[in-house]
């Protein structure tokens, strides 16, 4: 996890981001520093209307999931890059792929891939697609990047108790008077 981001905010042209990072989901290279993104601030050639992904650093990171394990992505909630809802989790952001954007063939970059720490992923056409390719989905198993260690599976053992009998011994027999 980087300590800040490498990039240049294309509005203000700040080299160096710290914290958050606003990455466009749309354009191929378009990034804003959390100053120009919370004001509104937009440079040339970028719609107004992109959805963007925020990225946390390191610093940013520690600073959300305090106390916490801090995940392997960069993000703490992804956003739709055809229809721009915020606040999905990785699974969830798969599934609403597939259900509301399956014929989308909007040029977009994929956010799950963006969130993988300095990486610099293109464009992609057909995200749902690219996402059953790339992004495994192991139901009940959560999401994991391609190269790391496969979730631990816990089996569950059959039990080896059957339901307790208890036999009810009819009580006070010996104490029957004649
Ligand atoms: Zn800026
Ligand atoms: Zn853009
Ligand atoms: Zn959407
Ligand atoms: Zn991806």
């Amino acid at each position: 996890m980087s300590q800040f981001f490498e990039v240049t905010c294309d509005h203000c042209q700040t080299w160096g981001l710290f914290d958050y990072r606003y990455k466009c989901l749309r354009c191929a290279d378009y990034d804003l520093c959390a100053r120009c993104y919370k004001f509104g601030l937009r440079g040339v050639g970028h719609d107004v209307s992109h959805p963007f992904q925020c990225l946390l650093d390191q610093g940013a990171m520690e600073l959300h999931f305090a106390g916490e394990p801090i995940p392997d992505l960069c993000a703490d909630s992804f956003t739709c890059p055809n229809c721009g809802e915020l606040g999905f989790s990785a699974d969830e952001l798969m599934a609403h792929v597939r259900i509301r954007h399956s014929d989308a063939r909007t040029a977009v970059i994929c956010p799950l891939c963006v969130a993988v720490p300095s990486a610099h992923p293109a464009r992609v056409d057909n995200l749902l697609s690219h996402m059953s390719i790339a992004h495994h989905h192991n139901p009940g198993g959560g999401f994991r990047l391609a190269g790391t260690e496969p979730p631990v599976t816990h089996h569950v053992l059959p039990t080896s108790e059957g339901p307790q009998v208890r036999f009810i011994l009819p009580d006070d027999q010996s104490e029957e008077e004649w």
